[in-house]
Parts: C-alpha cells; sequence; structure tokens
C-alpha cells in the first residue's frame, strides 16, 4: 500500500461484522503512519494495578466489542472516515512484571506515533500507563491540559513502598511538569477514602475537582461548561478510566466504585468536549475477565468512537480553514 493510503474500516456490506481480524473497528493494521489522521494503539499493561488484574486484555476486549461500530455518528454529525484516514497501530511492546522497563517501552513507543502526526488513541491497560503516555505527549507538545474522567484521583504519593501504580500516574506527571494543572480538571471522584484529605490532594495540586456528587447534582451540560472554561484553547489530553462509569455499566474493571455515570452520561460528556484541542486519548482499566456480558468493553469501544469522532470533527474544521484561506 502506498503511503498516501487513506484507510477506513472494511465495508460491513460485504465483509459481515463478524468477520475478519479484530482490529478496532476492523480498520487496517498499519504501522506506517504517513498520512495517517489517528491511530489506536493498544497498551496491554497491568503490573500498575494494585487490586484486580486483567486490564492486559483491555485492548483485545475493546477492539472485539468495536466491530459493531458504524463509521457515521449521528449525534455529531461525522461521517468520520470521509475527513479521517484511521488504523489500528496494533500493541506497543511492554514487560509484564516490570513497570520502569515497561514505561520506557511505552514512552518510546507513543512517542513515534506523536511525532508521525497522527493523534493516537491509546487502549489500556492498567492506569499507571498514562504517565510514560503523557511523557510522550509532553515532548511533543509541550505540558498539556489533563482532562481525566475517573471515580479514583490517581495522585497518590505512592503504594506498597512504590512511586509508581494506576493510582499515581498524575502525582508523578504533575512532578515532571508534563501538566498545565491551571488547565486541568478530574471528574467524578468518588468512594471511600483513605483519610479525610482524600479528595483534597488533586485541589492543593491545582487541579479543578468535579466529585461525582457535583456532576450529579448539576448535571452534565454545567459540568461540560467547568471543563470547557478551565481547558482553554492550548493543547489537552483526554484520559477515561472505564470505572467513571458506574459497575452497573461497567462491572469489568480493576477498582469498581458505585455512585457512577450512565453509558449515556459518559457519551454526553465525551460529544460535549467537541472542539476542544485534543492531541491524544487514553480509555484505560477494562477487564474483559470480570466482564461476563461484554458491556464495560462495549461502552469502552463506544467512547473510542467518541474520540475518533472528535478527531473527525478536529480535521474536518482544520481543512475548512486551510480551504477559506486559499479562497
Ligand atoms: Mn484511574
Ligand atoms: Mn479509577
Amino acid at each position: 500500500m502506498s503511503a498516501r493510503e487513506h484507510y477506513r474500516p472494511l465495508d460491513a456490506m460485504i465483509y459481515p461484522r463478524f468477520s475478519g481480524i479484530r482490529t478496532f473497528m476492523r480498520l487496517p493494521h498499519v504501522t506506517d503512519l504517513a498520512g495517517v489522521d489517528f491511530a489506536v494503539v493498544g497498551v496491554p499493561f497491568d503490573t500498575g494495578a494494585t487490586y484486580r488484574v486483567g486490564a492486559r486484555f483491555g485492548p483485545e476486549g475493546i477492539r472485539s466489542a468495536s466491530v459493531l461500530l458504524r463509521p457515521y455518528n449521528p449525534e455529531l454529525e461525522i461521517a468520520i472516515f470521509d475527513v479521517c484516514s484511521g488504523v489500528d497501530y496494533g500493541d506497543l511492546p511492554v514487560t509484564p512484571g516490570y513497570l520502569p522497563e515497561s514505561n520506557e517501552q511505552i514512552e518510546g513507543g507513543a512517542a513515534a506515533v506523536f511525532e508521525s502526526g497522527a493523534t493516537p488513541v491509546f487502549l489500556g491497560g492498567d492506569h499507571s500507563i498514562s504517565w510514560p503516555l503523557l511523557r510522550a505527549a509532553a515532548a511533543a507538545h509541550g505540558p498539556v491540559a489533563l482532562v481525566h474522567f475517573d471515580s479514583h484521583s490517581d495522585v497518590h504519593s505512592g503504594y506498597f513502598g512504590g512511586k509508581d501504580t494506576h493510582g499515581t500516574p498524575f502525582r508523578r506527571a504533575v512532578e515532571e511538569g508534563l501538566i498545565e494543572v491551571s488547565r486541568s480538571s478530574q471528574v467524578g471522584l468518588r468512594g471511600p477514602q483513605y483519610r479525610a484529605d482524600g479528595l483534597q490532594t488533586s485541589k492543593e495540586m491545582g487541579f479543578q475537582v468535579i466529585r461525582a456528587t457535583e456532576l450529579h447534582a448539576r448535571g452534565v451540560p454545567e459540568t461540560l461548561e467547568r471543563i470547557r472554561q478551565r481547558v482553554g484553547d492550548g493543547p489537552a489530553y483526554l484520559s477515561f478510566d472505564i470505572d467513571f462509569a458506574d459497575p452497573a455499566y461497567a462491572p469489568g474493571t480493576g477498582t469498581p466504585e458505585v455512585g457512577g455515570f450512565t453509558a449515556v452520561e459518559c457519551l454526553q460528556l465525551v460529544r460535549g468536549l467537541a472542539g476542544v484541542n485534543f492531541i491524544g486519548y487514553d480509555l484505560v482499566e477494562v477487564m474483559p475477565m470480570y466482564d461476563p456480558a461484554g458491556i464495560t468493553a462495549l461502552l469502552a469501544a463506544n467512547l473510542v468512537f467518541e474520540f475518533i469522532s472528535l478527531i473527525a470533527l478536529q480535521r474536518q474544521t482544520a481543512s475548512g480553514e486551510i480551504q477559506r484561506a486559499a479562497t
């Protein structure tokens, strides 16, 4: 295939959706990203987990559920592959059991995707992967705003004497100056804490914190307004931990917390961020073995569909601006 091939999913009118190799959305598996607008990238690593393990199987679970997706998004009114060439890049190499080594592999693998100019969408993996992913993001774009959906803040100083787990990535990223906290939000935090100040740490670090109880009380539109006001026009990174959703909608995850959000609310929140200057995305903590009906992976696949819809809207706007400038 030439470097300028326009990549799109298999045509479901010719190839039934249960057929073919399990890439995301049945996109071609391509590792030469010349001319590619977005790349879905698996990061099958779960050594950062503090409770259940199994997110190493998240990418394959999300890919399997994603075969049901169709290329047009009627809510955002975008035909994704009319404006985007998208591929499944496959999985980054990792070394199970070895966090520092894997972080280097993940950062290096992600850096190659960022450098190509394609917008990456990473499929975790546990949330520890966001630290090396943010290193690669900041190397390519400078410090980024973080928009973080999660029932947990993931800013613990450490766990079990170690400084690197799925409960610590954003503390490490802030310490390294990878995140512009003044433009960043953490949304959906809830559940029992270890100490009275458990939910204070993020605020002290400078994040806007929108707890689950606030989101439930004030609703999606006001919450979106608060996130958008905060994030501004600069580069931003979206990190979505599937445990933001209520376990009734996403039981297949490592650290479930009740009192969360419906599938509809999750979709509305992502769609409502159209126009934000996202330079990368991750969707983490999906565990197919705790997901007997496959609903967690299905929700995750649909959230990734919304991510790539946002990318398509961005590309459409950018090409419109180029055309306007030329006329
Ligand atoms: Mn998390
Ligand atoms: Mn979480």
